[in-house]
């Protein structure tokens, strides 16, 4: 089988499960505890903070760790915005249509039941907003911004520079970075706040960290012993801690090679199809997009079927969400770049990760061949 759905989760690198094993045997103390054993864990729970702060260009004390990237964006959004609406009446959050669920559901949630307003500004048919219309959307009493870096269903990189510009310190902006962690640069991006989920570059599930300025005022989602600095009690996962510093460690040592590299793979395969299967359309930006991401629709099949075909033979890949995956709904994301709900229902995302290899050619050819199988109903 060849693993083409790196967007969803990568396999645990080698360096980073030696990395970590330590603190899950020998090492196993709670970071907390008062004694040696758990001084020796809290030294490499301050240790992996301090390295995953240099790679997005913060300093150790901005680095709260979660449970995930879902957590992370929680704790940003409800965190930054309910603070802000106790001490300075903010009930206003900007964001785009096109977010990670955990996104969206968050605003949604702080609308609900917080009273909040969101503004969704709209992005064009390549899955890009308009820094401008982001600024034009800031209101006196807007909390938060909240903007993902990087589509995970289309690879759409967003102008960052643009939006930090745009809006000009006049919210905290949140970037949701994961999909951007190992491709795109992550220090001196200008934003306030990034989240970063390990499993997406080589660290195991279950670990991710909110970077955000200390000075941004936090309410905590879970409450309990006060760990990170009162802002997300419950133990820390040392061991997780310790291998998403080395995954984000290696994985910036290597991305201005590796994004050259599988970008290339990644032109070749969008070129192939769509020059072989007329029915094919690229979604996303054909430049501004994530070096290992090609994403299309292919009018007239069915994308989950298209799956099926392909795993069939031998290659496994999505129609966009690993969350949406098996459902029958058309993509958010495909519906706001204004793609017909029929046709956004034949989405297939192919994602690779840095150590892609092989031809090209073989994939086209399945894809190929998948795509005429559904079409004749073979
Ligand atoms: N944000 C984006 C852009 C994602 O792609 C994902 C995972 O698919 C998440 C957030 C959620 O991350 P996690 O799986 O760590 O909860």
């Amino acid at each position: 089988m060849r693993y083409l759905d790196n967007a969803a989760t990568t396999p645990v690198r080698r360096e980073v499960l030696e990395a970590m094993t330590p603190y899950l045997t020998s090492h196993f103390g709670n970071p907390s505890s008062h004694h040696t054993i758990g001084e020796q864990a809290a030294r490499a729970l301050a240790d992996a903070r301090a390295r995953i702060a240099a790679v997005l260009g913060m300093r150790s004390t901005d680095i709260v760790f979660t449970s995930g990237a879902t957590e992370a964006n929680n704790l940003a959004i409800k965190g930054v915005a309910i603070a802000a609406q106790q001490r300075r009446g903010a009930r206003h959050i900007v964001t785009t249509p096109i977010e990670h669920e955990s996104v969206l559901a968050s605003i949604d949630y702080l609308v609900r039941i917080h009273g909040f307003d969101a503004s969704l500004v709209p992005v064009d048919a390549t899955g890009r907003v308009d820094p401008t219309a982001v600024a034009d959307a800031l209101r006196d009493d807007t909390a938060i911004v909240s903007i993902g870096y990087a589509n995970n269903e289309i690879g759409t990189v967003q102008d960052v520079a643009g939006l930090v510009r745009a809006v000009g310190g006049r919210a905290p902006l949140h970037l949701d970075a994961v999909q951007a962690a190992g491709w795109l640069p992550l220090a001196a991006t200008g934003a306030d706040a990034v989240s970063i989920a390990g499993h997406k570059i080589g660290a195991p599930k279950g670990i991710g960290v909110l970077g955000i300025r200390a000075r941004i005022p936090l309410e905590p989602v879970l409450h309990g012993g006060g760990q990170e600095r009162e802002r997300r009690s419950g133990t820390e996962n040392v061991a997780g801690a310790v291998g998403l510093a080395r995954a984000l460690e290696l994985a910036e040592s290597e991305r201005a090679s590796g994004a050259a590299r599988v970008a290339a793979m990644r032109d070749e395969l969008i070129t192939g199809v769509l020059e072989r299967i007329p029915v094919a359309r690229l979604t996303g930006h054909p430049m501004h997009r994530l070096p290992g991401t090609a994403s299309f629709t292919f009018a007239g099949v069915n994308g989950e079927t298209v799956l099926l075909e392909l795993e069939r033979r031998g290659l496994v890949t999505s129609s966009g969400s690993a969350c949406a995956a098996g459902s029958d709904e058309a993509s958010h994301v495909l519906l706001a770049l204004g793609v017909p709900p029929d046709q956004a229902r034949t989405a297939v995302r192919v994602t690779f990760g840095h150590d892609a290899e092989g031809s090209v050619a073989p994939i086209v050819d399945a894809i190929e061949a998948a795509v005429a199988a559904v079409r004749s109903g073979v």
